[in-house]
């Protein structure tokens, strides 16, 4: 029965842990200690782990597979300094990336109709900017929006920055399906990651985007140097805003970003991160974003053993990804629909 006794009660013991997919099937939730025993399992018990989540996203999700594609509607020149991003201002002369203003509706569409052809579910429109605001810019992304609902063959979604709840109110009337905002990290981490914006305000950007009502999607990034208490801290402040849809993203580390020489996580470490965000979030989509092909390496495919729901698809903001054939191969190859 739910919540009868903490999760801290719970045998992790030696052998498959079908008590702890057990316990949140019935609506328990994990508690941070738990959560980290879980996370901090040897290798040897991985595949425990990963079954535990794998049971929660049968029960939750089914056979739902989640695809998301994505366009850098507007590049580089972003006053913030979030250390692991390539388009920030302040690192973009080392990282070259390019800069160009917002892409007019047309070219946005064409970017959607490229999702589509990936079997895509989602497309979400991505400005790097701290915030959009009223003007000339939300309205190419409220016009591509109009465009992108009036054609019915892939959902629109916008990740424009922390953003007022005007705007929130004029993307809903557009037709947005659902707004993205990361936490990026954990609370007592985020000071490592952006000075020039509190991690308050992410917070409260989803929970507007809620208000509103339109779905959200929400995560963060994982193998930025924090500890694995943080990633627990992450996993639990994600959870409290019960978002529909959760990107989970490793560090792909851009030369030229302060970030550069963190050390890569072990694909291993991926794989348990993963599962542990699925029994802290049962309910959520989650898929793997950004760092998938450069962390989990040989394993991508066990991201789905691993309790994940589905995967971005097609490029990153500023990294390629994999190619549309080798995406929709490996959904076939595991006997997976689309
Ligand atoms: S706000 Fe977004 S685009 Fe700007 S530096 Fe941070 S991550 Fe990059």
């Amino acid at each position: 029965m739910a919540g009868t006794a903490t999760s801290n009660a719970l045998e992790i013991g030696h052998g498959p842990l079908t008590n702890i997919a057990e316990y949140i099937i019935d609506g328990g939730a994990l508690d941070d200690a738990t959560a980290l025993r879980l996370l901090t399992l040897p290798d040897s018990r991985v595949y425990d782990l990963m079954y535990a989540a794998y049971l929660v996203k049968r029960h939750f999700q089914g056979d739902k597979l989640h695809r998301c594609s994505i366009v850098n509607a507007k590049s580089g020149a972003c006053g913030e300094n979030c250390t692991f991003c390539a388009q920030s201002s302040f690192y973009q002369k080392d990282t070259g990336v390019p800069t160009y203003p917002i892409m007019n509706a047309d070219a946005i569409l064409r970017a959607a109709d490229e999702a589509v052809e990936y079997g895509s579910t989602n497309f979400g429109i991505v400005t790097a900017v701290k915030g959009v605001q009223e003007g000339p810019m939300l309205d190419a992304i409220l016009e591509a929006i109009r465009k992108i609902r009036a054609q019915g063959r892939i959902a629109p979604d916008a990740s424009l920055g922390v953003v007022t709840r005007r705007v929130l109110e004029k993307l809903k009337d557009a037709g947005l399906q659902v707004y993205h905002h990361n936490l990026e990290s954990a609370r007592s981490f985020y000071p490592n990651i952006c000075t020039t914006r509190d991690w308050s305000e992410n917070f409260e950007t989803i929970q507007r985007a809620k208000e509103v009502g339109l779905e959200v999607c929400c995560g963060g990034i994982i193998g930025m140097g924090e500890s694995p208490q943080q990633r627990i801290e992450l996993m639990q402040q994600v959870a409290a805003l019960k978002p529909e849809h959760i990107p989970l993203n490793f560090l792909v580390a851009v030369k030229g970003t302060p970030l550069a020489d963190v050390a890569p996580m072990r694909p291993v470490d991926c794989l348990k991160s993963i599962a542990v965000f699925r029994l802290t979030n049962p309910t959520s989509d989650l898929f793997v974003a950004g760092g998938r092909v450069q962390q989990l390496r040989q394993l991508q495919p066990f991201i789905f053993m691993a309790g994940a729901n589905g995967m971005m698809v097609g490029n990153y903001l500023t990294t390629p990804g994999r190619t549309k054939e080798d995406d929709l191969e490996l959904v076939a190859d595991l006997g997976m629909n689309i």
